[in-house]
């Protein structure tokens, strides 16, 4: 079952899954204005195209780790260097 936030200054929808989550925390919750692109836990692999994760949480191979990198910040945000 999933969850639907409304995120102040983002003005989107963004899908929080109940149980296991591609986030450690709920986005948005983060410094204001930064995203998963700046933090330095933002990785991805790339196929036919580029798959985004957070690296505190356990990727898997499917699209159920896979994050928003333009979604707004959670708590754990620390800037990439
Ligand atoms: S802000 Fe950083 S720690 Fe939080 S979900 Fe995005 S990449 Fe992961």
């Amino acid at each position: 079952m999933a969850v639907q936030a409304v995120l102040p200054g983002f003005g989107e929808a963004v899908e929080i899954k109940e149980g296991r989550s591609a986030y450690p925390a709920l986005p948005g919750t983060g410094p204001e204005g930064e995203i998963c692109k700046t933090c330095k836990h933002s990785w991805y692999h790339e196929h036919s195209k580029r798959y985004w994760k957070c690296g505190l949480v356990q990727a898997t191979h499917g699209s159920g780790t896979d994050i928003r990198i333009k979604g707004p910040a959670c708590r754990f945000w620390e800037k990439k260097r």
